[in-house]
């Protein structure tokens, strides 16, 4: 067993995998939680994702020995200020956020000298919320990066083994590169789908539901990316102000360039990037991360 007492601030679709997950694994002893509202504390509690739940943070993280935020990235800080008193010698602290260099500036000062601070982020999720969309094979074959601030490598190993018994990739990464992958991984690819998203439904109502009804996989692809969390999404945004304004900017350098290839009739232009960017999507599914990709065990097969 990982961890005897596990804290769950924040009862959504992360923290309701992680409890799945755990229990199934036998990775905790007892997990608890906490949620903002009463109606995600009755629920999580209603569905089995924890076994006790406390009406507040600070209560809920007495005699935890791992801690783990999973509130947006903009409440992070407030969260960690409201515990930091509470928490037991020792204890291990970590978060899931999306953005990993604000949340360590906003939750580390917060921190008690005697605990210990390991900042994670699994890159695994769905567009669904709340503690009713949580599974416990979300974080299977995924990968979670840690970004540990100090802790020991024994205290490290300790947790690395929580998410790998969760059937987790773990990585360690330096929290600013992190942000900056994330934002040509992630954020950026987010920010297309609400754009193209918001675009079509404009077109919508000129060609009046064309568009839902005409729509083939990649707009569906983005009609479900643009589900996501209006929250989280935000809070990425405005925390990952630096990196996702500058991959926005080469973003719009290509789209110019694409743009100008199309109104000069450019077809090699244009066959030369789509063959550079089908090699790519091949690079992904050779190294198993599309899982959902139909043609993924063809390139399991491959490996
Ligand atoms: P979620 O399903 O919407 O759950 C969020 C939880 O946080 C809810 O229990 C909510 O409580 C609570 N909460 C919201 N605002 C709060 C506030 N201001 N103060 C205290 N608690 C608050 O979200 P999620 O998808 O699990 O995301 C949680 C974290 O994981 C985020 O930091 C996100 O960046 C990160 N993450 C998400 C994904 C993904 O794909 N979804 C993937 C990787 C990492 P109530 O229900 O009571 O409002």
């Amino acid at each position: 067993m990982s961890y005897d007492r596990v804290c769950l601030i924040g009862l959504g679709l992360i923290a309701g995998s992680i409890a799945l997950a755990a229990k199934r694994r036998g990775l905790a002893g007892t997990i608890v939680g906490t949620a903002r509202t009463a109606e995600t504390r009755a629920t999580a509690l209603r569905i089995g994702l924890v076994d006790e739940v406390f009406d507040t943070p600070a209560e809920a993280v007495a005699g935890a020995d791992l801690v783990i935020l999973c509130v947006p990235v903009g409440a992070m800080g407030v969260v960690a200020a409201e515990i930091g008193p509470h928490l037991a010698p020792g204890a291990v602290v970590s978060d899931v956020g999306s953005v990993k260099q604000a949340v360590i500036d906003a939750v580390a000062p917060h921190l008690p000298d005697h605990t210990v601070f390991i900042p994670a982020h699994p890159l695994a999720g769905t567009e669904h919320s709340g503690p009713e969309a949580g599974f416990a094979t979300l974080f299977e074959n995924r990968f979670c990066l840690l970004t540990p601030q100090g802790a020991s490598a024994a205290e490290t190993d300790r947790y690395r083994a929580f998410w790998e018994g969760m059937g987790a990739l773990v990585e360690e990464m330096d929290a600013e590169h992190h942000d900056r992958v994330l934002a040509v991984t992630s954020h950026i690819p987010h920010l297309i789908a609400y754009t193209m998203v918001g675009v079509a439904d404009d077109l919508r109502r000129v060609t009046n539901s064309e568009v839902i009804k005409y729509s083939a996989a990649g707009f569906r692809d983005f009609t479900r990316i643009a589900a996501s969390d209006p929250t989280m999404w935000r809070d990425v945004f405005l925390h990952n102000e630096d990196a996702t304004l500058e991959i926005l900017g080469r973003f719009t350098e290509e789209l110019f360039t694409l743009q100008r290839a199309i109104r000069k009739g450019d077809g090699k232009a244009l066959f030369d990037h789509f063959t550079r960017t089908r090699a790519i999507r091949r690079g992904i599914l050779d190294a198993g991360q599309d899982t959902d990709a139909p043609d993924f065990g063809r390139a399991r097969k491959a490996e």
